[in-house]
């Protein structure tokens, strides 16, 4: 048993050893990239399904780190959150979206577009962020109306008092709040009522399944007659492929985003996209 027990603890030791080891380094590489400005927002259009114009665009954060490459969020916002570098790194990414998308608009005839930022919980809990949100709009000169705040389904669920204190100041200036990856979580519609939102992400787990799974269809479908009778525009999120497109625009969805339309583009490509050269 003794024996037993040693073999056991040389197999899982050192792996657990490793992953703790990589969280430390993967802490301190974050700490530094902070400081460093290592981080890049793409831009993921949306478009009215209708029309087909770009009606706005969604910033999603990049992490360009110096030895492994791009970093996906989901590989360091929940570090970020859990150590509250997230704060910083989230203030950065809205005046750095509200700078950009201001400055696009500025070159852009006709309507100005929007641009979608997401929020993570431990942001909400931050007195200062109505401050922060007025400071980027003043800064970058968008119009608030021009800003959209995607906050997802669990941060409503599991809510503090204050934030819906904080939300409600955050609506105030006239900005626009999005609940995101609608239908996943738990109490979809109880919040629908307690909170002050504009516009229902649909998630792309309901849009996957939208042309081959009746259920998922009258789902998708409910809830953009859901949007309609409370007056919200819906988005319908991961749009991969023109069947997808044709249900959703069935079903009379506003808008949508997805890699049949665009995938995240750098800032680079998305002006190209927004103000093409001139054909030679
Ligand atoms: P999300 O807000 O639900 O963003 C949508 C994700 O789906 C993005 O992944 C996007 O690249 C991806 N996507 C878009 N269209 C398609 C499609 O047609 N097919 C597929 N398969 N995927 C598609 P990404 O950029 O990796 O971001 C993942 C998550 O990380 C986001 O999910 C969001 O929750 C979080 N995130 C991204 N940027 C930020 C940020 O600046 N702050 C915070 N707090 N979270 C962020
Ligand atoms: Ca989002
Ligand atoms: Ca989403
Ligand atoms: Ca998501």
């Amino acid at each position: 048993a003794k024996k037993h027990g040693k073999d056991r603890y040389e197999v899982f030791e050192p792996d657990m050893q490793r992953a703790f080891q990589a969280s430390i380094e993967l802490e301190a590489d974050l700490r530094r990239a902070v400081v460093r400005h290592e981080f890049e927002l793409r831009y993921q259009p949306i478009v009215n399904l209708t029309s087909g114009e770009i009606t706005g665009v969604e910033a999603l954060i990049r992490w360009a780190h110096p030895t492994r490459g791009e970093v996906a969020p989901m590989d360091f916002i929940p570090l970020a959150e859990e150590t509250g570098m997230i704060v910083p790194i989230g203030e950065w990414v809205l005046r750095e979206a509200c700078s950009r998308v201001a400055a696009w608009n500025a070159r852009r005839s006709g309507q100005p577009i929007t641009v979608s930022v997401n929020l993570s919980a431990v942001q909400l809990e931050q007195p200062a962020l109505p401050l922060i949100v007025q400071s980027a709009l003043t800064s970058s000169g968008l119009p608030a109306d021009r800003l959209i705040l995607e906050l997802t389904e669990s941060l409503l669920v599991d809510h503090r008092p204050a934030t819906l204190t904080r939300l409600t100041e955050i609506k105030a200036l006239g900005v626009r709040l999005a609940i995101d990856d609608f239908g996943t979580g738990y109490s979809s519609l109880a919040y629908l009522r307690r909170f002050p939102v504009d516009i229902i992400k649909i998630d792309k787990s309901f849009v996957d399944d939208v042309v081959d799974e009746p259920t998922a269809a009258a789902l998708t479908h409910g809830i953009i007659q859901l949007g309609r009778a409370l007056q919200l525009s819906t988005i319908a999120e991961g749009i991969e492929h023109e069947g997808q497109l044709d249900s959703l625009a069935d079903g009379n969805c506003e808008l949508g985003q997805g890699y049949y339309f665009a995938e995240p583009l750098t800032r680079a490509a998305l002006d190209e996209l927004l103000f093409p050269a001139d054909p030679a």
